[in-house]
C-alpha cells in the first residue's frame, strides 16, 4: 500500500463502499473499501482512507450506503426477443418453435435494433456488464450494445430449417435460409473484428435441430479458422433430441461432436435433456453450459448442472432475455441444484462464481473480468445497500444471492466507464428506449393479429 506522505497519484475514478465482494479465490470481503481506477483497469484496492490518501481521482463515486461487486456475465440472450416478453411464456418452451409469434424473420433491422436497445438497457440496468447476444440482424444487436457501452459477444442466428415444419416436430431443410443467415453472421464477424472493441463477434448456429449437419460443419470450420467463440442451443427440448435422432441417427451432442463444434470455444445454452452419456461427452470436450434456470423452470425443466460440472463442463449463468435479472438467475440456479437432488453442496458463493468467473472463463476473459483485482478490467457494480432487501448486513454473499435483485443496482461501470448512475443510464435516454421499443412491439403484434388490450 502507498505510504501516506506520498503525493497522491492521479486516476480517473475512486469508488468507495461499505464493503466490496472481491469474488477472488479466498472469497475476500473488504469493509470500508476504496478502489482506484485508471483508464479501463483497477489500479488499487484497499481501506478507504488509504485509497483516498493515495489517489487523486477526476471523479468519485459510492458511499457508506453502497456495496461493491464485480459486474455480472450473462451468457445467453436474444435481446430483440423483448417483443415476446409476457406474451409467450405460457404457450411454449421457445419462441423460435412457436408459430404466429412476431420474431426472428418478422423483424426489420430497425425493429430489431429498437427491441435490442430495450433488451440491452434492462441487462445493463440490472447489473450485466458482459452479455452474449445472438439473433437475426446481429449488426442491430452490436449497435445496441455499442450505444449502451457494455461488453458484448454478438452473433447472427444461423439456421437452415423450415420453421413451420419444425413446429410440427419435423426436419425440412431451407438452403436459402441457411445461406442468408450465414452471410448475415459473417457480415458482423468481418465488420466487428476490431481489436480493443467491447463488441466481439461470435458464431451462433441456432441449434442442432434447426441446422443441417453440413451447415454445422461449415460453421465449425469457420470458427476454428477465425478463432471465434461459438454459441448455440443444445438439448433444449425432447423435440430437439427426437428430430436429430430421426434425421441423423444420433443424439444432438453426438452430432455436435461429429461436426467439430464441441470444445472449449463452445458456450451452449440450456443443456437440459441429456443422458449421463451425453453429459460425459459434453464435459469431456471442455465446452461450457449457459445455464438458464429461470427460463427452463418456466417450461418445467431443470438442467442437470451439478452433473455437468462434475463431468468437466464450464458453468455460466444467463437470463435468456426473460427477466434480465441475474440475481434471480443465481437464486434459481441454486434452487435448481437442490431440485435435482444436489442437497446443500452448493452455496451462494458458488452461484456468484458461475455468474461472474464462470462466464469470464467461457468467453476467454478469465484473467480480465469476473473478480475485483488490481490489473483487471474495471467492470463493477455498486448496489444500494439502503434497500430493505439488503438488510441486515452481517456476513457473506448469501444476502446477494438469496435476497438482492437487479433493482438494487445503483451504478454500473464497464471498462472504467460509468454507464449507469443512480439507476439511470448515462449514455442514452432510458425512457426514450422504452417508448420506442414499446411502439415497435405493439405494431408488430398488431401485424400478427394481436390487438393490444392495454391502451
Ligand atoms: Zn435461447
Amino acid at each position: 500500500m502507498t505510504t501516506p506522505d506520498r503525493t497522491p497519484l492521479p486516476c480517473d475514478l475512486v469508488i468507495t463502499a461499505r464493503a466490496a465482494f472481491l469474488l477472488d479465490d479466498a472469497g475476500t470481503i473488504v469493509s470500508d473499501v476504496g478502489v482506484a481506477i485508471a483508464g479501463d483497469r483497477i489500479a488499487a484496492i484497499g481501506p478507504r482512507a488509504e485509497i483516498e490518501a493515495a489517489w487523486e481521482p477526476a471523479r468519485r463515486l459510492g458511499s457508506a450506503r453502497h456495496l461493491l461487486m464485480p459486474g455480472l456475465v450473462n451468457t445467453h440472450n436474444h435481446t430483440p426477443l423483448m417483443i415476446v416478453r409476457g406474451m409467450v411464456e405460457d404457450l411454449s418452451f421457445a419462441p423460435a418453435y412457436t408459430p404466429g409469434i412476431p420474431q426472428g424473420d418478422a423483424l426489420s433491422f430497425e425493429e430489431a435494433h429498437a427491441l435490442a436497445r430495450l433488451g440491452v438497457y434492462e441487462l445493463l440496468r440490472f447489473g450485466s456488464t458482459t452479455i452474449v447476444d445472438f439473433y437475426r440482424h446481429p449488426e442491430a444487436l452490436a449497435r445496441a450494445a455499442e450505444e449502451a457501452g457494455l461488453r458484448a459477444f454478438v452473433g447472427g442466428r444461423v439456421m437452415d430449417a423450415d420453421n413451420a415444419a419444425l413446429a410440427r416436430g419435423e426436419w425440412r431443410a431451407d438452403a436459402s435460409r441457411g445461406r442468408a443467415t450465414l452471410a448475415e453472421a459473417m457480415d458482423v464477424v468481418e465488420r466487428r473484428r476490431a481489436p480493443g472493441s467491447l463488441v466481439t463477434p461470435i458464431l451462433g448456429p441456432h441449434a442442432p435441430d434447426t441446422c443441417s449437419p453440413d451447415l454445422l460443419r461449415e460453421v465449425a470450420g469457420i470458427a476454428a479458422a477465425k478463432d471465434l467463440i461459438l454459441h448455440t442451443h443444445l438439448h433444449q427440448s425432447p423435440m430437439e433430441v427426437d428430430v436429430v435422432l430421426a434425421r441423423d441417427g444420433m443424439r444432438p451432442v453426438e452430432l455436435m461432436e461429429e461436426v467439430g463444434l464441441l470444445g472449449p470455444r463452445l458456450v451452449a445454452g440450456h443443456c437440459i435433456h441429456m443422458t449421463d452419456g451425453d453429459i460425459a461427452r459434453f464435459g469431456r470436450s471442455g465446452s461450457h453450459v449457459a445455464h438458464v434456470p429461470v427460463g427452463n423452470a418456466a417450461h418445467g425443466s431443470v438442467a442437470p448442472i451439478l452433473a455437468h460440472e462434475a463431468a468437466g463442463a464450464g458453468i455460466t449463468l444467463a437470463t435468456d432475455t426473460k427477466s434480465g435479472d441475474m440475481f434471480e438467475a443465481m437464486r434459481m440456479a441454486l434452487a435448481a441444484t437442490r431440485i435435482r437432488g444436489g442437497g446443500f453442496v452448493k452455496s451462494a458463493a458458488d452461484v456468484l462464481a458461475w455468474a461472474t468467473r464462470g462466464g469470464a472463463a467461457a468467453l476467454g476473459l478469465a484473467e480480465e473480468i469476473g473478480q475485483i483485482a488490481v490489473g483487471r478490467k474495471a467492470d463493477l457494480l455498486l448496489l444500494d445497500a439502503s434497500a430493505p432487501n439488503l438488510a441486515p448486513l452481517v456476513d457473506g454473499p448469501g444476502l446477494l444471492v438469496h435476497s438482492a435483485s437487479g433493482a438494487v443496482v445503483d451504478t454500473v461501470v464497464v471498462d472504467g466507464r460509468v454507464l449507469v448512475e443512480g439507476g439511470r443510464p448515462t449514455l442514452f435516454d432510458g425512457d426514450e428506449v422504452i417508448a420506442t421499443a414499446e411502439a415497435v412491439a405493439r405494431s408488430l403484434w398488431r401485424r400478427h393479429g394481436h390487438a393490444p388490450r392495454i391502451a
